[in-house]
């Protein structure tokens, strides 16, 4: 990108300090966690920006964009880039906007919504809501570092979703501001049924930068672990406790053996060779579910009362995405998938996964509550990378069984599973992004575009 652009960028935010040309920087704020997957590794490594922008404001982004618009410079909207599936990687240069100093929280009201602006980290939010009453419905295990406008453009659920949904459903969010990708560009609210226009577009169709998020009433919690001998018995129990609404829970995390040999620093509440469930529930409820899971054989390995994000162990750190983590700690061959079994049919999916595949597959399930109330036996299962091919045919046998998957090993909002069949976020895109600026590559129905760099 010519030199001029970086005198005007940072003549128009009136702060040269916020448009970062160093280059480790630069090159720091155009990756995400992609390298979870080696087949993005090999299409991603090496893909960086020209240069990172750092707004405070949605005027800020306005003008930024409209100087973009009239330049064809590509930008790249960055939460905290905690993503894996290289949604905030730049395919095409251009600017990284980088929108972690635009982390106001507003207000959060009487009613549970918090108004907020993109970067502000989720965990803040969780905390902030929490002094009043409230906290998040769902959130993803990157909590700590992962920003709400990432979560709202690039993630689906995670903690709380047995319980709540997913962030899309249930309206969860409940409007948003975008600003546009046109000549004079807009603020334009999202409420109501359109915020899906927006929702899981990886930045590809506007720059949100206000968020209404509906919370829910805040929970004394606690965290146990639960040792079974065969993951038969920690599926039954888990699937059990999830689908009862008897039991107020944010977390039911079954997870086959050797998986829980990987969690080094929680590796003694893991008996070797057993199956283990980590457990979020109310703590009026700890002492009734330990007493359940004793009667069907369970062994209480941990039991604690949650004392917010710096409990330790905080067991939501091996849940969810982070369980991969600790896998390809222990062995880089290690990746994974996401899925969703059918709950009438999941037992007899996951053998015939098992008898096909052995321990190339290892079970890790978690729970979400589907916009129709029933309670989905998801999985992000542990995966033993040998070939592409191999992988691709794990893929296809999951689809050919009936079990769902939402591929983590493609670069774009379409094949990431999460793309909406009303095509809605294409639709906006044509509407906010004529020239394809925006995240260029992510969205690939969009009409291909070439850019100068
Ligand atoms: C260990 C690990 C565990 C994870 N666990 C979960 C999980 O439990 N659940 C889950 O859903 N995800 C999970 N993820 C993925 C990721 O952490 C979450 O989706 C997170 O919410 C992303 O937030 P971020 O700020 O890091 O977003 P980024 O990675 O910075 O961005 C994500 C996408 O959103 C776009 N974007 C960012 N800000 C904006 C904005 N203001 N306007 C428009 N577009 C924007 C970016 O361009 C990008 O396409 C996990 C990832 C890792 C590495």
């Amino acid at each position: 990108m010519e030199l001029r652009h970086t005198a005007v960028l940072a003549s128009l935010l009136g702060d040269p300090a916020r448009v970062v040309t160093h280059r480790p920087t630069v090159e720091q704020l155009s990756r995400d966690f992609y390298w979870y997957s080696p087949v993005l590794r090999k299409q991603l490594d090496g893909k960086i920006g020209d240069l990172v922008v750092q707004p405070v404001s949605a005027v800020e982004v306005q003008r930024i964009l409209r100087y973009c618009h009239s330049n064809d410079i590509p930008v790249t909207a960055r939460g905290a880039g905690t993503g894996n599936y290289g949604q905030a990687v730049p395919l095409y240069g251009g600017i990284v906007l980088d929108l972690a100093r635009m982390d106001r929280i507003e207000q959060i009201t009487r009613g549970g919504v918090a108004i907020s602006e993109p970067g502000v980290r989720l965990g803040v939010l969780e905390n902030e809501a929490r002094t009043v009453g409230w906290e998040l419905r769902c959130y993803p295990s990157t909590i700590i570092k992962a920003s709400l406008g990432g979560f709202l453009g690039g993630g689906s659920g995670g903690v709380g979703s047995v319980a709540h949904g997913n962030l899309r459903d249930f309206e969860t969010v409940r409007a948003l501001e975008v600003v546009t990708m046109e000549p004079e560009p807009r603020i334009v609210l999202h409420q109501g049924e359109s915020v899906h226009d927006i929702l899981h577009a990886w930045g590809t169709n506007g720059i949100v930068t206000r968020v209404w998020l509906a919370l829910a009433p805040a929970v004394e919690w606690a965290q146990c672990a639960i040792a079974f001998t065969s993951f038969a018995a920690a599926f039954d129990f888990s699937e059990r406790i999830a689908a009862d609404s008897a039991w107020t829970k944010r977390l039911v995390t079954p997870f086959e053996w050797p998986i829980p040999s990987f969690f080094t620093p929680v590796r003694q509440y893991a008996p070797e060779g057993k199956a283990l469930v980590f457990f979020m529930i109310a703590e009026s409820q700890r002492a009734d579910l330990e007493a359940a899971a004793c009667s069907r054989g369970g062994e209480v390995t941990y039991s604690g009362k949650y004392l917010g994000l710096r409990t330790r162990p905080l067991l939501s750190d091996y849940t969810w995405n982070h369980t991969t983590l600790w896998a390809i700690r222990s062995d880089e061959a290690y990746t994974y998938l996401q899925c969703a079994f059918d709950p009438a049919t999941v037992r007899d999916q996951m053998r015939r996964l098992k008898q096909r595949f052995s321990d190339d597959i290892l079970f890790h399930m978690e729970f979400w509550k589907a916009a129709d109330g029933q309670m989905i036996p998801g999985a992000i299962p542990v995966v033993y990378y040998r070939t592409e091919e191999r992988l691709n045919e794990m893929i296809s046998f999951c689809r050919e069984i009936g079990v769902f998957v939402a591929n983590p090993h493609v670069n774009n909002v379409e094949g990431g599973g999460r793309y909406r069949a009303d095509n809605v976020q294409l639709l906006a895109k044509q509407r906010y992004d004529p020239k394809g600026l925006l995240n260029p590559g992510k969205m690939i129905t969009f009409k291909p575009h070439e850019f100068a760099r």
